[in-house]
């Protein structure tokens, strides 16, 4: 009933049911009338060769190599690119990216120009990012209308109409990231409008801090809170006070995250250019206004034979991959011609892994053990080396990315065709179509329900777990190696996250999952540590917090 025939070639290609629903729901071409007008191999064939065209414009490029070795990666679910590519490559829309930035200043037109072009990248399944931090608060003078402004949030509620009201061809609902900083007078508002769980439904927030507000916090001191139209400060509040409000926010609903702006800042590949304010909406790619990226995940579990990790082919999928990403950036199209030349000006690729928690399973290492973060340190300090000599060789062909003068590349006397190449994406689609753990998250549980888009509810079984649960030793494995996202302690899931963060350029995705007992205090000291690590974000959710889970738990064991 799930598959028709186009479809069910996929089983030759070690796609499992879920794979297929996705597959089907979502990526492979249909006619009006909905039936399949592609297999999912025709799908990676369309794929590797519309990014392959990307080499026409090497004078060393190597189209047909290169069409066979992306179809051979896709193909072996070794490497997906994110779902824009899979959808939109070789089709008329031919917008790739899932990562963008808009600016939001405080001006009707600005805001609108934004609302517009939000609407144009769900339209093509992109995900857009925001900072709300430079509009005036709520009730600040208005000079055209003498009247008063209506603030950050309600201009948030805008953005959240006008996602519902398109829904990306049946395919994505739009994902919305709005950040607003900490030293904005309408923070308590905007920390605390989505526990009503009917707001802003399209939107994740985030709570930009800054080390000046973590230095204030730990002082117990006042910290003042300054319109961005006067530069003045409206009034001061109590560090402490306001950070507890957002761990209590946090509590009831998951929201608003944090993302640490000083931190990320000081990893910006091209600060003259301006400071970074926003990131996508999972939060594991800062942008600049205008900017979008593409990303791609390497799907580690494919590469562990017999107790190891297959090394060699681990820099080929490096090379490949940031090929890959860097020829989508000029194959792709964009929403608009400011959207092209910012992006095109930096060139960023967000090439990353999934699989991470079938890995260690794989290795007979638990996640939460010192051997895990070792390997993952391993793992990721590789995975950027090679990105680095890749988007090297690519520069000496192609040419650095046109703002490579005066970017730390540059001062760190680095050819490289990219400011960025390294982030660790959510993987929330594209693992289940890979069969694997997401990302470098644990897995969530052996068997949970999961709600796909449109509603549909699949239940899933983590597929490794499918592989050997007939066999005699399943059981002393489950409860050796099968680590549950809620049963990692929250300082070993912000341990992994550095561990990755250390050896990546650009964010990682990775929720802090807490049981439903965890308490306010634990979450404040959750922010206190990530900030202490230098993270570049943090998110937790504890169990139960939310009337409406994409995952939740199917069986108690
Ligand atoms: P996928 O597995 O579908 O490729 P990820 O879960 O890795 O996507 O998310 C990567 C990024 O893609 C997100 O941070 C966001 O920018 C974008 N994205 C994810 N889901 C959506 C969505 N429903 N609508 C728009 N953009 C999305």
């Amino acid at each position: 009933k799930i598959v028709n025939s186009k479809a069910e070639e996929g089983r030759v290609m070690q796609l499992d049911e879920n794979a297929l629903l996705v597959l089907r729901e979502r990526y492979l071409l249909k006619d009006e009338a909905g039936n399949l007008l592609e297999t999912p191999d025709e799908l990676f064939r369309r794929v590797a060769s519309a990014i392959s065209r990307g080499e026409d414009n090497d004078p060393e490029g190597r189209r047909e190599e290169m069409n066979e070795a992306f179809y051979q990666m896709m193909a072996n679910l070794e490497f997906l690119p994110n779902s824009p590519t899979l959808m939109n490559a070789g089709r008329p829309s031919g917008q790739l990216a899932a990562c963008f930035v808009l600016p939001v200043e405080d001006s009707l037109d600005s805001i609108f120009e934004s609302v517009k072009l939000t609407a144009k990248i769900h339209q093509t399944g992109g995900g857009t990012g925001f900072s709300f931090s430079r509009l005036r608060p709520k009730n600040d003078f208005v000079q055209s209308s003498r009247g008063v402004a209506s603030g950050p949030v309600s201009f948030i509620r805008v953005f959240n109409c006008a996602t519902e009201a398109v829904k990306q061809g049946g395919a994505r609902r739009g994902a919305n990231m709005g950040i607003l900083r900490i030293d904005h007078p309408d923070i308590e508002e905007f920390v605390s409008v989505k526990r009503d769980p009917a707001e802003l439904t399209n939107f994740n927030l985030s709570v930009a801090f800054t080390d000046d507000f973590m230095h204030a916090y730990e002082e117990d001191g006042e910290f003042p809170l300054i319109n961005p139209r006067t530069k003045e400060a409206a009034r001061t509040v109590k560090a402490r006070k306001l950070l507890r409000l957002i761990a209590e926010s946090a509590w009831a609903s998951g929201e608003p995250g944090a993302i640490f702006l000083d931190a990320i800042n000081r990893a910006n590949p091209t600060p003259s250019l301006g400071e970074i304010e926003a990131t996508n909406p999972c939060g594991e790619q800062p942008l600049l206004p205008y900017e979008s990226c593409c990303l791609g995940s390497i799907n580690l579990s494919r590469l562990v034979k017999d107790g190891e990790i297959n090394w060699a082919r681990l820099s080929e999928l490096t090379h490949l991959g940031v090929r890959f990403l860097d020829n989508v950036i000029d194959v792709g199209t964009y929403p608009s011609g400011e959207i092209r030349d910012k992006t095109r000006g930096n060139r960023k690729v967000g090439l990353g892994i999934m699989g991470f928690a079938h890995v260690l399973i794989r290795l007979g290492i638990p996640y939460d053990s010192p051997d895990a973060a070792r390997i993952g340190d391993k793992v990721m300090r590789f995975i950027e080396r090679e990105s680095k000599i890749a988007s090297n060789r690519l520069a000496k062909k192609r040419g650095p990315f046109p703002n490579f003068r005066g970017s730390v590349w540059d001062g760190k006397n680095l050819l490289q065709r990219n400011a960025t190449t390294t982030t660790i994406a959510p993987t929330g689609t594209l693992s289940l179509l890979a069969g694997t753990s997401s990302g470098i998250e644990p897995i969530f549980d052996i068997r949970y329900k999961r709600i796909l888009l449109g509603g549909i509810e699949v239940e899933v079984e983590d597929p490794l777990w499918r592989e050997i649960k007939d066999r005699a030793d399943a059981e002393e494995k489950r409860r050796q190696l099968f680590r549950k996202a809620y049963e990692v302690p929250p300082l070993v899931h912000l341990n992994i996250q550095r561990t990755f963060q250390n050896s990546v350029d650009n964010a990682v995705s990775k929720t802090v999952n807490l049981p439903e007992t965890a308490t306010v205090d634990d979450i404040l000291q959750i922010y206190l540590e990530a900030h202490r690590m230098g993270l570049k974000g943090m998110t937790v959710f504890r169990n139960k917090s939310r009337n409406y889970q994409i995952l939740s738990c199917g069986t108690q064991q």
